[in-house]
């Protein structure tokens, strides 16, 4: 069995002081080696200097499809790797629906993501209309396929995949087991019609500590992305310890 990946989205939270803190309070734990945590662009400098001499890995929550120019307010992905990043995530579903980021957009993305050498987490997910509408399958196939169709099957193969349906984001209301090994065996199904390797496939949305460790023991999950979880330092430990002591 390969280890589990926990991931860290902290959004838009933080501040220098509280990164320092939450970094100082998990940096030294051994279940957190390898982990991720992906705070907002303007800290990743400061975060990055406070894991030093920690295996915590660094990742972004977004990167501009262009490279350089007159883009205001966009952050590039030779910015990010500069800054120590090695990660990043694309398409979250708060970037689709509140900055109307397209398929497409999410393609182009991940393309420029790979080419520079940042390993995207590429996230997909279905809304609650769509899942009641028996429309979840479908979604998320789609969404993967767009990026498939722009990368090709070679480059996908280094991306991570990351299955969070929208309802479950933010909500504490995580999806079930049942529900969560449907849609991973569905994705990795896919791949195998694809003809792309297999990549490794998240769950999130509501990953707490008292779910972690039912969730990441499905094979086919093969870890977490921790939104509201990975600001508490104790609950961010024990989803990775959850994680560890599966992986
Ligand atoms: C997320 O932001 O990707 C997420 C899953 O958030 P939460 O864990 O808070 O649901």
């Amino acid at each position: 069995m390969s280890a589990k990946l926990v991931v860290g989205n902290w959004k838009m939270n933080g501040s220098l002081e509280s990164n320092r803190l939450l970094i100082q309070s998990i940096a030294k734990d051994p279940a957190v080696s390898g982990a991720v945590v992906c705070p907002p662009s303007v800290f990743l400098s400061q975060v990055k200097e406070l894991l030093q001499d920690s295996d915590i890995v660094l990742g972004a929550q977004n990167l501009s499809r262009f490279d350089n120019g007159a883009y205001t307010g966009e952050v590039s992905a030779a910015m990010l790797l500069e800054v120590g990043a090695c990660y990043v995530l694309v398409g979250h579903s708060e970037r689709r629906a509140i900055f109307a980021e397209s398929d497409a957009e999410v393609a182009s993305k991940v393309e420029v993501a790979l080419l520079k050498g940042l390993t995207p987490i590429i996230c997909v997910g279905e809304t609650l209309l769509q899942r009641q509408q028996g429309l979840a399958d479908s979604i998320v196939l789609t969404q993967l396929r767009a990026v498939l169709d722009v990368v090709g099957a070679s480059k996908f193969a280094r991306c991570i995949v990351a299955y969070e349906p929208v309802w479950a984001i933010g909500t504490g209301v995580a999806a079930t087991v049942a529900d969560v090994q449907g849609m991973h065996a569905r994705i990795k199904q896919s791949f195998a019609e694809w003809s792309v390797a297999t990549v490794p496939v998240l769950y999130g949305g509501s990953v707490k500590p008292d779910n972690a460790a039912e969730l990441m023991a499905l094979s086919v999950v093969d870890g977490a992305l921790v939104g509201g979880a990975s600001l508490v330092a104790e609950q961010f430990l024990a989803i990775c310890r959850a994680a560890k002591s599966i992986g």
